[in-house]
């Protein structure tokens, strides 16, 4: 007998949160391990906006504050959309909310019946997948793979397509293949799009400013989309704020007053001070975040150059966010200590015990054949991690 509704009986944990825990047990029993299991920046929020959070304190922005999130605020990001995106949305067009994740789940909330279909890609972010069955809704997967540089092509999205399908998401820059679609790809699944005028795209672009190739291009600012698409970012990643909750969604007027619906009754709106902490975040100039992308470019270097050494691992160079997503199933149906290592699970397993390095199974992203490797760390614990992670495969046979 359980308590528990079936709604939320069906829904996991992130196998992250997981993984980090039993690293931690390890690192309480005293053991060195490296946790390269993480989705954050390891870079402290940059001063001008823990100074911006203080002043808010001392200015008292301790009431409730609007739903939907200050205007102040919601013009900043206007502002940004514009300068930086090329988009037009209007304040009354954005709500600020605990994060992009909440953002996510405000839009899904409010667009998604029950039954209806939310195309993904796959590997995803593992978050996806327990919204859309918390909405009711049904994921319907496309596997893309190493060789299509795990991106989903017009013709997959054609193929899925169906009478029920109500949104598509894109996450790009992807966690977890660091994948980032170009103005061309974008283009093409437009064009299929434009036949479909009952859908609309769910675009989380909180990695935008880690991508290291050209500007980062936003699906809603081609040609056909306007009002088609929910944009979802925030400033956790870009400006290294996971811990102060704020994100964000853009979309059309009727979406964007569902969401504050939403917000209003589950958790009012997001807290005052990182409001107004974030407000610095997006007037000031972007010369800290980009000092952090181009730290981040360094550590992908590295470790793509490491990992290239290493014998049987398939790797992408990812083009943004900040993991390496490498194909491990060459390692499967090898052996140490008589145990056979049948699954990227296994693997990742056994370089936690072995290598004392954490990672995070493919399977978690709906990618089996895959590990997550965080690169957000410093470059002398990453270059150790690598060195480890290599001798540990070594021993495979
Ligand atoms: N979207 C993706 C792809 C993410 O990886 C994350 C965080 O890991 C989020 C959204 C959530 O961001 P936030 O911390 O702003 O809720």
């Amino acid at each position: 007998m359980t308590f528990i509704s079936h709604r939320i009986e069906k829904i996991m944990e992130p196998e992250m949160a997981l993984m980090s825990l039993r690293s931690k047990e390890m690192e309480n029993r005293g053991l060195d391990v490296i946790n390269l299991s993480l989705g954050e920046p390891d870079f402290s929020t940059p001063d001008y906006i823990k100074e911006a959070g203080v002043s808010a304190i001392r200015q008292n922005f301790s009431h409730y504050p609007p739903i939907q999130g200050y205007v102040e605020l919601r013009k900043a990001i206007s502002e940004k959309l514009k300068r930086e995106n090329g988009l037009t949305f209007s304040p009354e067009q954005i709500v600020v909310s605990n994060g992009a994740k909440q953002a996510l789940a405000n839009v899904l909330f409010s667009v998604v019946n029950p039954g209806d279909e939310v195309i993904i890609p796959t590997p995803y972010w593992a978050t996806y997948i327990e919204m859309v069955k918390m909405v009711e809704g049904v994921s319907v997967l496309v596997r893309t793979s190493l060789e299509s540089q795990f991106k989903m092509s017009a013709s997959q999205l054609e193929a899925v397509i169906s009478h029920k399908t109500k949104v598509v998401l894109i996450n790009s820059p992807s966690n977890p293949s660091g994948a980032v679609y170009s103005k061309e790809e974008l283009m093409e699944l437009v064009a299929v799009l434009q036949r479909y005028p009952d859908i609309i795209v769910l675009s989380d672009e909180i990695y935008e400013l880690i991508t290291y190739t050209e500007n980062h291009q936003s699906i809603a600012s081609l040609p056909g989309m306007k009002g088609r698409v929910a944009i979802v970012n925030g400033v956790s990643k870009g400006f290294a704020m996971t811990g102060w909750r704020i994100g964000f969604s853009a979309s059309s007027q009727e979406i964007a007053e569902a969401c504050v619906k939403v917000q209003s009754q589950y958790t009012s709106g997001a807290c005052s001070i990182a409001q107004m902490a974030a407000l610095a975040a997006y007037t000031h100039p972007l010369d800290e975040s980009m000092a952090m992308q181009k730290a981040f470019k360094m550590r992908r270097d590295l470790v793509v150059k490491m990992a290239q050494t290493i014998p049987n691992l398939k790797i992408m160079e990812p083009e943004g966010a900040f993991y390496l997503f490498p194909d491990v199933s060459s390692y499967f149906g090898c052996e140490w200590e008589g145990k056979v290592i049948e699954t990227a699970t296994d693997l990742s397993m056994f370089l936690l015990h072995k290598a004392m390095v954490a990672t995070v199974t493919g399977e978690a992203f709906g990618e089996p054949l895959c590990i997550r490797i965080s690169y957000a760390l410093s470059d002398d614990r990453l270059k150790e991690a690598m060195i480890r992670i290599k001798d540990a495969l070594a021993l495979l046979k």
